[in-house]
């Protein structure tokens, strides 16, 4: 299982094309985009700590040997949280989440003072306390293994690594043998990476490092069979965050800094242990139908992995395909307008979505993951694609999955009309969503610029501010109520701008933006899909002006000729239903959804045109924006109704998708 790659010359010459700005450098200045960051930090800091911490001293505690009282005593007397997910078998896995949440927020620029010292001293209180964890049992076969699942049966909670010895004999039921505790690893240990990356803890990269030793044991270990048997099972992402384990080790070693584990080639064996090579050849075959059936949020992390083992060893290029070829095939042939996909967690056939529309699509953590995935594949690709999907995945599934007053979050997204959006609880849903729902909102800076060799890329219009070394760049928009993006670009002093500016053309554009320079119409180079501003250009500093011509754009869906959804430039648009359906049902594990449907049926007949082509060609006249308002008529129709921005629809049930008729 050996990779057989080694560091070499031409590894340290490979740069990607783009990088990702960092975390600490973009401030977004947007007013609903800092709220929605704020009412989540304020949310997570709600939570007990020690309640979360709970189930991880608890098993390290019976894996030393410790008595009741010790236990109880090092638990602070305190208990897992509830809801069947945090106090069963997938329980621990809320703590990768808010690790990495925690991590991202401590170095966002946008939150000072208070609010700041306090997410600091919650997330050291967490790292220390989990090296306390693992410290408990250095020295014994387990050591470095932390977890914090719930104890079902006296026999999970006699011998806490049974979930994964489980999974290596294939047993899977999720409340008496196994939920998916590799997938909860891939959490805690993103996590860990997260906290060291971002906010430098060296806590959790020992942490992570000794954690790293116990996978590759652990994966050292299994034969050909249990191998498979484990790949069956739901791992999340472990090659992502092993593979990125690997590379921060690396880079250590290469700087000449001493943290770095001995052993860190270890880490990239495991990750490929997680590679499932059969399912990327699979992808990559471009057979109909592949992803029929296929639980989404299991898949596309492993994709994000292979993706990792490209980034880690650019030789491979054909990890870089698979990786490709699935997004491909995701966004083009499963993907509903607001950029999210799957029904009931599961993709279908290619092109059926007008068919699946019903009120448990568009699970959070898919979009959460085709971000990532999307993002990355743009840094080293450069492709456009990528970031046209990511625009429109983030305003419209990310930003729309926030109840925007209390901060909770969406596991589901109905595309059926009619349905609403459910929200999590503070402390009783720890769902997969309530976990990437807390990372979304802490790291909306990202991907709004990118920074390649003597050019600085901005991809999304976001009023926001990135402050470099050598300049700052500050930028105000806000569709819903002009077409302008004003950008200032201001050099440090004794600095002149080196980069070159490439601006995205959305997707929605009607014509190819004009951008004014210091006043003045500028007639600008274009390159694949980007207008380029040229440093000579704005050496000392400049005021760009880019006016973005839009309006009201419908897509359809390829198995639905006649089911149409509105944008307004960037925005989705959804018809506002009232409050009167709103219901809520159990469904899975767990898992709260829209019962209530507002609407009999989601048909409107055209009365003002002879045909839907006719009636589509001049929306225009049918859909009229309000002066100074969000809101939307749509009148030429059988049924009057209001549409407003999906994202900030979180009190009505709502309609998306309609069908017309004649
Ligand atoms: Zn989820």
């Amino acid at each position: 299982m050996r990779v057989q790659l080694k560091d070499n010359e031409e590894r340290k010459k490979y740069k990607q094309m783009w990088e990702l700005t960092k975390l600490k450098d973009v401030k977004v200045t947007d007013k609903y985009f800092d709220e929605a960051l704020h009412i989540d930090v304020k949310n997570m800091l709600l939570l007990d700590p020690d309640r979360l911490l709970a189930g991880f001293r608890e098993t390290a505690c019976i894996l030393a040997g410790d008595d009741e009282e010790t236990t109880s005593a090092f638990m602070k007397r305190k208990q897992r949280y509830g809801g069947e997910w945090e106090d069963k078998l997938i329980g621990g896995h809320t703590m990768g989440h808010y690790l990495t949440a925690l991590a991202q927020t401590a170095v966002s620029p946008a939150v000072t003072g208070k609010e700041l010292e306090d997410v600091k001293i919650r997330l050291d209180y967490m790292l220390v306390s989990l090296k306390e964890c693992q410290e408990k049992i250095k020295g014994t076969e387990n050591e470095g293994f932390i977890f914090g699942a719930g104890f079902p049966t006296k026999e999970f909670r006699d011998n806490p690594l049974l979930q994964f010895e489980n999974v290596e004999k294939g047993l899977s039921h999720p409340f008496l043998e196994a939920w998916v505790p590799w997938y909860t690893m891939h959490k805690i240990l993103t996590g860990l990476n997260a906290s060291f990356k971002y906010y430098g803890s060296e806590i959790a990269l020992e942490i992570a490092n000794a954690l790293g030793i116990w996978i590759a044991k652990r994966t050292e270990g299994w034969t050909e069979d249990k191998h498979k048997k484990v790949l069956s099972i739901e791992y999340g992402g472990m090659n992502d965050c092993l593979y990125e384990l690997y590379e921060i080790n690396r880079n250590l070693k290469d700087k000449g800094n001493s943290l770095y584990s001995k052993e860190y080639e270890r880490f990239a064996d495991a990750a490929h242990a997680f590679d499932e090579t059969e399912l990327f050849e699979r992808i990559l075959s471009g057979k109909a139908d592949l992803l029929n059936n296929v639980h989404a949020n299991t898949t596309i992390p492993k994709f994000i992995g292979a993706l990792a083992r490209y980034e880690a060893f650019n030789s491979e290029k054909k990890y870089l395909e698979y990786a490709e070829s699935f997004w491909d095939l995701v966004v083009n042939k499963h993907t509903y307008v607001t950029g999210g996909n799957s029904e009931n967690e599961h993709f279908g056939q290619d092109n059926v979505l007008d068919a699946e529309r019903t009120n448990v699509n568009n699970e959070t953590c898919n979009t959460y993951n085709m971000l990532k995935l999307s993002r990355r594949l743009f840094a080293v690709t450069g492709k456009k694609k990528y970031l046209d999907y990511s625009a429109r995945t983030l305003i419209n599934a990310i930003m729309a999955s926030q109840n925007h007053e209390t901060g909770f979050t969406t596991y589901f997204q109905p595309m059926a009309t009619g349905y609403h959006k459910v929200f999590n609880t503070l402390d009783g849903n720890f769902w997969c969503c309530t976990g990437t729902g807390y990372e979304n909102f802490t790291k909306l800076q990202r991907g709004i610029f990118y920074k390649g060799d003597e050019k600085l890329l901005i991809s999304l219009y976001i009023a926001s501010e990135y402050v470099s070394d050598d300049y700052v760049v500050t930028m105000d928009c806000d569709f819903t109520k002009s077409d302008k993006v004003n950008i200032r670009i201001k050099p440090a002093a004794g600095k002149v701008i080196a980069d070159d500016f490439w601006l995205r053309i959305p997707t929605w554009s009607r014509a190819i933006p004009s951008v004014r320079l210091n006043g003045k119409e500028k007639e600008l180079k274009q390159n694949e899909g980007f207008l380029i501003v040229s440093k000579e250009d704005i050496a000392g500093g400049a005021e760009l002006e880019m006016c973005i011509p839009f309006g009201i754009t419908c897509e359809n869906l390829p198995d639905g000729k006649n089911t149409y959804a509105f944008l307004y430039g960037p925005y989705v648009l959804s018809a506002r239903l009232g409050a009167k359906k709103i219901m809520t049902k159990p469904h899975g594990i767990a898992v709260v959804a829209s019962a209530g449907r507002s609407v009999d049926n989601d048909e409107i007949s055209i009365v003002s045109e002879k045909s839907v082509e006719d009636f589509v060609g001049n929306i225009d006249k049918y859909l009229i924006k309000r002066d100074g308002e969000a809101e939307f008529d749509l009148i030429g129709t059988s049924k009057p109704l209001v549409f407003t921005t999906h994202f900030d629809q979180y009190t009505e049930s709502y309609g998306i998708y309609w069908k017309l008729k004649v």
